[in-house]
């Protein structure tokens, strides 16, 4: 148990199961091929058929999961909409599948659409040579950054097909699903316009990757955008959602287990961060790159899929505090940023 978090069901569903976690909603559970190695997705009845929350990665034991869940649980329902927290494969990535299968129409928002598109379109080559710079400005040596650079092309494995077409939510949207209405709240940072949803009559949230209850959501510099700042917008979003969540609600999270305490792990979820931009700043007592930073941040050993993470969660709280004025940055005449602390 992580403090006063409270974990109201022990066992998650096995793949192809669901378990009825509050009134009218099901809670599904996919295989994820990393070492994060699930992730939940939700049904919530909708009248005469079902909405579906999430679609998972795109595996074939994930499709013939959904389809035992197909035969056997939705009680002779159709799915009639596939609503989408964010762009990241193990959420969208089945959305084409299940849209199709179903003839049912994709809600998510603007950007996470928008993102999903772009990261599907074939790769001619500036996005390796983009995600090369920049590995070697955040200070990753050749053979490091080409690592890093190759994995581009992952994102279509695991979202083969984007729905061409999509239904636009957004900040607010009020969305009726069986009888009850759901609001959208927008959470930054993690994603660029990730979707949470919550149901006030159900005193639910759908948190999507927002917030998780024992893992941080990674919060990355992306090469496309690389002076980006999402730190400070994850850390707004939470602000945010404190104030718009009452305490006492049942919280529904892509990863781990559902759990009660929203207050207290955006608390811990804020304090986590600022404890590392502690431990950013005294790092930066001499000059430091993104790269010489992630052993400090990242003691354990990281495989490729956690080592381009790392980096991209380096540069975010480096890029957070030189935001602040807290450090300051300079390009080397290697083209490699460094940031120092600033003189007291
Ligand atoms: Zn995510």
């Amino acid at each position: 148990m992580d403090g006063s978090l409270y974990f109201p069901v022990a066992t998650p569903p096995a793949p192809g199961a669901v378990i009825p976690i509050a009134p009218g909603i099901l809670w599904l559970r996919m295989r994820l091929p990393f070492a994060l190695d699930h992730i939940n997705l939700w049904l919530i009845e909708d009248g005469p058929r079902w909405t579906a929350v999430d679609a998972g990665f795109s595996l074939p034991e994930t499709k013939a999961a959904w389809e035992q869940i197909f035969a056997a649980s939705l009680g002779g329902r159709p799915i009639g909409r596939i609503i989408v927290t964010h762009y990241h494969p193990d959420h969208i990535g089945l959305a084409g599948w299940l849209t199709a299968h179903w003839q049912a129409p994709l809600w998510t928002t603007e950007k996470e659409w928008l993102h999903a598109q772009m990261h599907s379109r074939p790769d001619d080559g500036d996005a390796a040579r983009i995600r090369r710079d920049f590995a070697q400005r955040a200070g990753l040596d050749d053979e490091t950054a080409s690592i890093f650079a190759e994995r581009q092309g992952n994102y279509r494995r695991g979202v083969p097909s984007v729905p061409p077409a999509y239904h636009r939510i957004g900040e607010g949207t009020a969305i009726e699903i069986g009888g009850r209405e759901w609001r959208v709240i927008i959470g930054e940072g993690h994603a660029p316009e990730h979707a949470c949803l919550f149901c006030t009559e159900a005193r639910v949230l759908i948190a999507g990757d927002q917030i998780l209850p024992k893992i941080s959501p990674n919060i990355s510099v992306q090469a496309h955008e690389p002076d980006g700042d999402p730190l400070a917008r994850y850390l707004a979003s939470l602000d945010k959602l404190r104030r718009a969540l009452p305490s006492d609600i049942l919280v529904l999270p892509s990863h781990n287990l559902p759990f009660h305490g929203v207050h207290q792990r955006i608390d811990e979820l804020a304090a986590h961060h600022h404890a590392r931009c502690a431990e950013v700043v005294a790092a930066c007592a001499r000059p430091l790159s993104a790269a010489e930073l992630m052993p400090i941040l990242f003691r354990r050993r990281l495989d490729r899929h956690q080592m381009g993470f790392a980096l991209g969660e380096a540069l975010a709280h480096l890029h957070y505090l030189a935001g602040q004025g807290e450090i300051e940055c300079a390009t080397g005449a290697d083209g490699v940023d460094r940031f120092l602390c600033k003189a007291t």
